[in-house]
């Protein structure tokens, strides 16, 4: 199955959802990043919600990125995406690998930590950032959105997101929901939700058995009980280049560019969120010394 997410609002209007398959995403991420089970699984996790977060934005152009640190042993994550479903990721400790914990899954919680942040970065067009942040909630990273949304968004949500890493490391399904109340939904509705959410098996189970994003939705509100408004493809994707590094490198104090040049004649940089290497010769370097140089004349 292809990577895509689809958004619904129930008949009702009680509820929005969203739902995504993000297997390629994950595989790709666990490729760049070289992730062992319990770092693909967090990492994951933090791509499919903030995926989600992201789609759910009314305003388009709208970018999210989302950081975490739980202070546990994968250490900083972060997840970026903008609205058209273009996720890219970063994850501090790569290889990381936990014993399954009671229910024999991925501990995800333990791999994250829970003494610290979940952090959300809304970016658009002519404005400044806007950033908010709350305390962990489990370090399960589905709780972690919900809580960031029920606290900072004032939007009762539920998330789920999950990643089914198979034996040899390679991702077997990755995907999620997201599910908001609308203003209007009745306490018997919700309640009725809650119950459907806590007897589903996890998602990743659910696409394992080939099930769609669609049919999940429906396994949650009932056949029949949404209307599906849109499906959109989503993959992990990195826009950087030798340009967009170049201008970065531009900003940097020109007496240290400058010795870069005398010791090692060039220099190469690494994107953190797709590990692409870019490499700058003598006199690309002494390109980006003079920008750097015109620039802090004015
Ligand atoms: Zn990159």
């Amino acid at each position: 199955m292809k990577d895509y997410l689809v958004k619904a609002t129930t008949t009702d209007g009680m509820f929005r959802a969203y739902a995504v398959t993000a297997q390629e995403m994950v595989m790709t991420a666990q490729k760049d990043h070289d992730t062992w089970s319990a770092s693909s699984a967090a990492l994951g996790r933090t791509l499919i919600g903030t995926v989600m977060l992201a789609a759910s934005v009314d305003k388009s152009g709208e970018a999210i990125t989302v950081k975490i640190d739980g202070k546990g042993p994968v250490g900083e994550i972060i997840a970026d995406s903008d609205s058209k479903g273009n996720v890219k990721g970063y994850i501090q400790k790569p290889h990381v690998h936990l014993p399954l914990n009671v229910n024999h899954k991925i501990d995800v919680g333990k791999a994250v930590g829970v003494n610290g942040f979940l952090e959300v970065t809304r970016t658009s067009d002519g404005e400044d950032p806007y950033t908010s942040s709350v305390p962990l909630a489990s370090g399960e990273i589905g709780d972690d959105f919900t809580y960031y949304l029920a606290q900072s968004e004032q939007i009762p949500s539920a998330v789920g997101v999950s990643v089914f890493v198979n034996d040899d490391n390679s991702i077997g399904a990755a995907g999620g929901y997201l599910i908001q109340v609308l203003p209007g939904a009745s306490d018997e509705a919700i309640s009725k939700v809650i119950t459907r959410i806590k007897q589903i098996p996890m998602i990743s189970e659910l696409l394992l058995d080939h099930q769609t994003p669609e049919e999940i939705l429906e396994l949650i509100f009932g056949k029949g009980k949404l209307h599906f408004l849109s499906t959109n493809p989503v993959a992990f994707y990195c826009n950087c280049s030798k340009t967009k590094f170049a201008r970065d490198l531009e900003g940097i104090p020109v007496s240290q560019l400058e010795a870069m040049l005398k010791e090692d004649d060039g220099l190469s940089v690494t994107c953190n969120f797709c590990q692409k290497h870019y490499d700058y010769d003598e006199d690309e370097l002494a390109t980006i010394i003079s920008v750097a140089k015109s620039r802090g004349k004015n």
